[in-house]
């Protein structure tokens, strides 16, 4: 099967309401429809049902929220559910993105449920995996990503396949994000490889659908060459999507 590919801007926590319609109206402008890749806007929270307003005519461009909670609605001050980010225009959902693992503290066991939660609430998760540094300086990224790839999709075990294999892959190692690093192309081939073999395994051939994003320092100089390595379907990128035309050079990759 041919995977479109997929653009994901992940905002973190940038851009208010404000500034989000100031975003929405110049990428607008920017960005001409193309049937043949699929781009995803993560906006922060407050700013979701903004942005939705703003882009309420352009159904190419879609929305997602970077965290959700595991329960469905009660006493978790703070935080949103699925089916609240879905009213407010969401369509997908970022699970255990590497700063919520390592600045909130997320586990294994929570990414699980909320993959869960995001399917049960009408959302597209994109699971989130990545290795430290010193995890790969001692050649463990793979048993890594491979761990945390497994624990969320056993929050989905319970799903039929083809609902299962209605997601996302994003590998992001923890030390290109942000940083200005990224990993070379046939170093992410070979772990997106990995990942296909594990999804395989555990979803059987509708894992052929499971788009697998690489994200880490990605810019629109090496967009290219990383979206050609080999089983990289997608890109997720996090500070060269703030600005509305670089995000649309890289989207026009
Ligand atoms: C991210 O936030 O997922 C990310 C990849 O960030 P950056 O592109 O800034 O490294």
């Amino acid at each position: 099967m041919l995977r479109r590919p997929v653009f994901a801007a992940n905002w973190k926590m940038n851009y208010g309401p404000t500034d989000a319609r100031a975003f929405a109206a110049a990428f607008a402008a920017r960005w001409t429809p193309r049937a043949d890749r699929t781009v995803i806007v993560f906006p922060p929270a407050l700013s979701l049902s903004t942005l939705a307003h703003a882009l309420g005519g352009r159904t190419d461009i879609a929305i997602g929220v970077q965290n959700i909670w595991t329960e469905a609605k009660g006493a978790f001050t703070g935080e949103s559910s699925a089916a609240m980010a879905h009213d407010a225009g969401a369509r997908y959902a970022l699970v255990g993105h590497s700063e919520r693992r390592h600045v909130f503290g997320e586990t294994d066991a929570q990414t699980a449920k909320k993959c869960l939660a995001a399917a049960r609430g009408g959302l597209v998760p994109i699971l989130c995996v990545g290795e430290l540094l010193e995890q790969r300086e001692a050649g463990a990224t793979e048993a890594v990503v491979l761990r945390q790839l497994r624990a969320g999709l056993a929050g989905l075990a319970e799903l039929a396949p083809d609902v299962m294999s209605a997601m996302a892959i994003a590998y992001e190692p923890v030390w290109a994000i942000g940083t200005g690093r990224t990993a070379t192309p046939s170093d992410a081939s070979a772990v997106h490889a990995a990942i296909r073999t594990a999804l395989v395994e555990r979803v059987t051939d509708a894992a052929n659908d499971i788009p697998i994003l690489y994200g880490g320092s990605v810019n629109a100089g090496n967009a290219a060459s990383l979206l050609a390595a080999e089983n990289v379907d997608g890109l997720l990128v996090g500070g060269a999507s703030l600005d509305a035309e670089s995000w649309a050079a890289i989207c026009d990759t």
